[in-house]
């Protein structure tokens, strides 16, 4: 039995950071021996915020892909490719554009809240979420690994995949999303570790700068010295306790009681966080000496996308009379 699809993505930001790691990759490692992957790494959808910076996309996709392969994704299980370099998905995006109305694309939540914290108004940044319709339907992907904030962008998805069979004929199965359970990882301010708000921990960073900014990290504000019982609950150091530290529960107890300072709760974290990406850090370092490797693994990804990618375009213009 063939096995089913998924596809996923992540834009070329640069470094990616534990909050990708943990609330994406680590699950999308889980899940290649199980499906038929494609990791695409979405340079087109970086376009919207970023057009006048891309002269650092190469080094941004390179240095992504690094991370994913870093991650455990492993190249003979899926494909890992760059968007662009799959021109199938300009192709649907802008044939989906025929037959989206507008109001569907501004009724999305993200359009609205991002255009107002980026000012961002043009063309193509309204049309992002059909753009990533494309991504998922050109591979006709079963399944989209997607966290809840993400679950308007696979509604629509699928109201497209119905509007063009609906039209055209049956081309598109209605992808579902496929919710993701994960810590929440805090940065090192408090707030959701993201790298616009420059408070992550990426996957680049040795253990000394791991060290550096987990000793700046914010801690219970009412607990200011050694003696000051504190509330684990609401710390951020406690939240990555959780995740990187089996013994968390024994400092449960000393935080609220005050005997145990935070000093020493984060050089505990510092140890544990660093003996849990050694071998990360050590197959990065191995990828970062051998960039031409890296580059074949994905020029032979976006060949077996393309592969995918252009089965369903011939589908798709034979639905349309286009071909
Ligand atoms: S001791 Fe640890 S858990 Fe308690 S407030 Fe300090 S850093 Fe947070």
């Amino acid at each position: 039995m063939s096995k089913k699809i998924i596809l996923s993505g992540m834009q070329p930001t640069g470094h990616l950071h534990l909050g990708n790691y943990e609330g994406a990759l680590k699950n999308w490692v889980a899940l290649q021996d199980e499906y038929e992957m494609y990791c695409c790494i979405v340079d087109w959808h970086a376009l919207t915020a970023d057009f006048d910076k891309t002269p650092e996309f190469p080094d941004r996709v390179f240095e992504v892909a690094v991370d994913y392969l870093a991650a455990g994704l492993d190249p003979e299980k899926c494909s890992i490719f760059v968007q662009s370099h799959v021109k199938e998905h300009a192709e649907l995006h802008l044939l989906f554009s025929m037959i989206t109305p507008i109001p569907w694309l501004e009724r999305v939540p993200s359009y609205k809240e991002k255009s107002l914290e980026l000012g961002l108004d043009s063309y193509g940044f309204l049309g992002y979420p059909l753009l990533q319709a494309a991504d998922i339907l050109v591979y006709r992907a079963d399944f989209v690994p997607v966290g809840k904030d993400q679950l308007p962008h696979i509604e629509l998805t699928r109201e497209v995949a119905r509007r063009f069979n609906t039209l055209y004929g049956n081309v598109f199965p209605e992808p579902e999303a496929k919710l993701t359970k994960f810590a929440a990882i805090p940065g090192i301010d408090g707030k959701k570790m993201s790298k616009s708000y420059g408070n992550d921990i990426t996957l680049a960073d040795s253990s000394e700068e791991t060290g550096v900014k987990l000793k700046k990290m914010f801690t219970d504000p009412q607990k200011l010295r050694r003696g000051d019982p504190g509330r684990p609950d609401i710390c951020p150091v406690y939240a990555l306790q959780k995740v990187y530290n089996s013994d968390h529960q024994a400092l449960f107890r000393p935080c609220s009681t005050g005997e145990l300072g935070c000093v020493d709760c984060k050089k505990v974290l510092i140890e544990r966080l660093n003996d849990a990406l050694a071998d990360l850090r050590a197959r990065r370092a191995e990828l970062i000496a051998h960039p031409d490797q890296v580059r074949g693994i994905l020029r032979q990804g976006a060949e077996r996308a393309r592969r995918r990618a252009g089965e369903t375009m011939i589908l798709v213009r034979e639905a349309m009379h286009l071909d």
